[in-house]
């Protein structure tokens, strides 16, 4: 059994034989809205399984789950949810420098917990990783992440004085993860300025200057699933300024619909590679589409 499971109204659908008839397509596009999908892909989502439905000649309604669950695990595929932690090559010296990963998004996500997490999960695999505290907005982020990277088995890199640059910060981390060669630099950001674009500056600054030295693996957005639809109108200037290569996606274990997962790929086209699923430090889990689907679906 997995250790959560989504409150999505899809599982009490379709219990019985009962014939499908028009009733039954008005019932799912409803569900799917209450589900968190979104108008836009409810719409879609029942177009191609009513067409599936009726090209394989299906009758009654318990069938027709497993086209849904099946079009849900397709649509929840389309995008690769492999984390790219590859060590690049340093192109003057050959020598393997560390995968940076960003991790970015608004404030109180989960980013921080994310990154214990995700640090947990790398040094479980005997790989060194440095964690740069690079939120350094909040005096308490850089305790925050710092005990994080304790439990972890990891590194922190801490801004010098108060107040430093993010983009400083993020810089002598990537330093630091080099000079002990280490296989993977994690750098926490802030997810609240006085504005957006001050916030959005600052990102833009921190992938330039960590830029000069190592190239950036993967810029992970973290969305809390709880907040559904509207978190993906708050995620939509981290994707528009910030170069987002793939979701995380926080607190389903709350009263997350898991709808949101498949709009959220829909509109955005990144891949959902992380789920996490409570505050303990091996509550997180790579995105798997087929699992997701099931769980949807019941
Ligand atoms: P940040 O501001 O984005 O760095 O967010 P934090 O990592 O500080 O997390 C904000 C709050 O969300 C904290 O209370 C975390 O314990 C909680 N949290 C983070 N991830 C999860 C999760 O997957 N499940 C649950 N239930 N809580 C989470
Ligand atoms: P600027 O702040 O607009 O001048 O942008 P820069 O690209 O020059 O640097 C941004 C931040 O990154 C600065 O605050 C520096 O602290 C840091 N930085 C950039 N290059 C270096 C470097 O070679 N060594 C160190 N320690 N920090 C650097
Ligand atoms: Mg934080």
């Amino acid at each position: 059994m997995s250790k959560w499971s989504l409150r999505g109204s899809l599982r009490n659908l379709f219990q019985g034989t009962r014939p499908i008839d028009e009733s039954s397509w008005e019932g799912l596009e409803d569900s799917l809205i209450l589900g968190d999908f979104g108008a836009e892909a409810s719409e879609s989502i029942v177009e191609a399984v009513r067409s599936n439905v009726e090209r394989l000649a299906i009758a009654d309604e318990r069938e027709l789950r497993n086209v849904l669950r099946d079009e849900l695990a397709e649509r929840l595929s389309a995008n690769d949810p492999t984390l790219r932690l590859t060590r690049p090559q340093d192109a003057a010296t050959g020598r393997l420098l560390p995968a940076v990963v960003l991790v970015v998004g608004v404030n109180g996500v989960g980013k921080t917990t994310t990154i214990g997490k995700l640090a947990r999960f790398i040094t479980r695999a005997d790989r060194r990783v440095v964690i740069g505290a690079a939120d350094t907005f909040r005096a308490a982020a850089v305790e925050q992440v710092a005990t994080w990277g304790q439990r972890a088995g990891a590194e922190v890199v801490r801004p010098q004085q108060q107040g430093q640059d993010p983009a400083s910060v993020a810089y002598q981390a990537v330093q630091h993860g080099i000079d002990v060669d280490a296989d993977v630099v994690i750098i926490d950001t802030a997810g609240r300025l006085q504005t957006k674009a001050g916030l959005m500056d600052e990102l833009t600054k921190i992938r330039r200057v960590v830029e000069k030295l190592a190239p950036i693996a993967e810029v992970l957005l973290v969305l809390d699933a709880t907040t559904g639809q509207n978190g993906l109108s708050q995620a939509q200037a981290f994707i528009d300024h910030a170069g987002v290569t793939g979701i995380v996606l926080s607190k389903i274990d709350g009263s997350a619909k898991g709808g949101f997962v498949v709009g959220v790929q829909q509109a955005t086209g990144i891949s959902v590679k992380l789920i996490g699923f409570g505050e303990g430090i091996d509550d997180i889990a790579a995105f798997n589409a087929n699992t997701f689907a099931a769980e949807l679906v019941g």
